[in-house]
């Protein structure tokens, strides 16, 4: 067993009906293969990619995230098949980054809205736009470069690749595949040459559908739910004798072999992963909250709560706090301004003196919320904790990295069912 090798060729069940590879258990699978790093490329979306990162985290594998992408090399607006008479070809993308993780969500949803065709297709002008921090791959037969050379268009199928080589620059590879058809191996020959001439990095893939060799007839099963048909149908679409499992290196690396391929091809995509900043992916997540908007002018967010949640201490007491009680006010300030926290206190105590305001009904505080002294000393709950001996940890946890939660969806569903004489205006107009 050798950690030479990645998948960076995969369907999941966000490949519906086609990927029998289950997100949850892949990683796992592919760790106790040896190899460290995964891929993603479902056909079209990128919708497993956080459950797909959450699980690779679980089981310690590096997340890459892509997507099989269908391509047409007419404007996304024209819904027709083209000159090889094809509705769309296969891409693969790959985010190397957040920036192209974001940038593959944009390419997902544009196809959709934008470039529905049978599928939902990219263009040049949508690559154009979206490619930064993208890496791309020649894919599988299914690509425009593989459909000119089986088309006896290779001089097409070249200017196809320096086409896709001007817009992702070094980001662009040439992928191999393993099966045995008379089709691939046409296509490998021809791309294993232009790739040695222009100098062009190859990695191979084994278009991978399914976890293990014997998951093939479930797949060939869910082949015929998709087209509609039976296995005793002997005309259906089916993969034939092709393997498309998730493969040890030992077993790339014996049939790359067999064909002719270079070991290149199998150690670039270790170079590939390592190229790819999976812990920059969903880097930005935490911190999308709205900004508080009343600040007085030369405070920061977090001042401003240090200043208001002191004084509204003070209020509480009517004097001067208890030690115990500041000590605890300030260890909480500090916990909500590590987590990057204090504009979203400001704004739910905003809220909630709005509430007080209009006489909206309000409760004394909920769950954890009640344990945070911070909430007490701004009105947001009607709880003394250390009162109770509530502890903030469960409210907010610099280890956990959750999110505060201080209102339940019941609680405003509740509130927004009130009729109309619960809630009473005071403003004077
Ligand atoms: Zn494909
Ligand atoms: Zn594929």
């Amino acid at each position: 067993m050798s950690n030479n090798f990645v998948h960076l060729h995969v369907h999941t069940e966000y490949s519906l009906l086609d990927g029998i590879n289950r997100i949850e258990t892949l990683p796992e699978h592919v760790k106790k293969l040896g190899q460290r790093s995964l891929a993603i490329t479902d056909h079209g979306n990128v919708s497993g990619s956080y459950k797909f990162f959450k699980s690779c985290n679980k089981a310690g594998i590096q997340p890459i995230i892509g997507m099989e992408a269908y391509y047409t090399i007419q404007d996304r607006s024209v819904k027709d098949l083209d000159d090889l008479g094809e509705p769309y070809y296969h891409l693969i993308l790959i985010a190397l980054n957040n920036e192209g993780l974001h940038n593959l969500y944009k390419l997902s949803s544009l196809a959709y809205t934008e470039g529905m065709y049978r599928k939902p297709r990219l263009d040049d002008f949508l690559l154009g736009e979206y490619s930064a921090g993208i890496c791309a791959t020649t894919a599988c037969l299914g690509s425009r470069v593989s459909q000119l050379i089986l088309n006896d268009r290779k001089a097409e199928a070249e200017k196809m690749i320096h086409h896709h080589k001007a817009l992702f620059g070094d980001r662009f590879l040439v992928e191999l595949q393993l099966h045995e058809m008379e089709e691939q191996q046409r296509v490998n020959k021809v791309l294993m040459e232009i790739a040695l001439r222009e100098n062009l990095p190859l990695i191979v893939s084994n278009d991978c559908h399914y976890t293990h060799e014997w998951d093939k007839q479930l797949h060939e099963a869910a082949l015929c739910m998709q087209t509609k048909t039976t296995l005793s149908n002997e005309k259906r679409f089916t993969f034939g004798e092709i393997d498309v499992h998730a493969a040890s290196h030992d077993w790339m690396w014996k049939n790359a072999q067999a064909q002719g391929m270079p070991y290149d091809a199998i150690s670039n995509t270790v170079s590939l992963a390592s190229m790819v900043d999976s812990s920059s992916y969903f880097s930005d997540r935490m911190n999308r909250y709205p900004k508080y908007q009343d600040l007085p002018e030369g405070e920061t967010a977090h001042e401003h709560l240090e200043i208001v949640s002191k004084q509204g201490l003070f209020n509480r007491f009517g004097s001067m706090p208890p030690e115990e009680y500041r000590n605890r006010l300030d260890d909480e300030l500090v916990a909500i301004k590590k987590m990057g926290f204090s504009d979203y206190m400001l704004i739910v105590a905003q809220f909630m003196e709005g509430a007080r305001t209009v006489d909206v009904l309000h409760g004394p505080g909920r769950g954890s919320a009640a344990g945070s002294l911070v909430a007490y000393a701004l009105k947001i709950t009607e709880v003394d904790p250390i009162k109770y001996g509530l502890i903030f940890e469960r409210f907010l946890n610099i280890g956990r990295g959750a999110t505060p939660l201080i209102f339940d969806h019941e609680m405003v569903e509740k509130i927004e069912s009130l009729p109309v004489s619960h809630t009473k205006c005071n403003h004077k107009h």
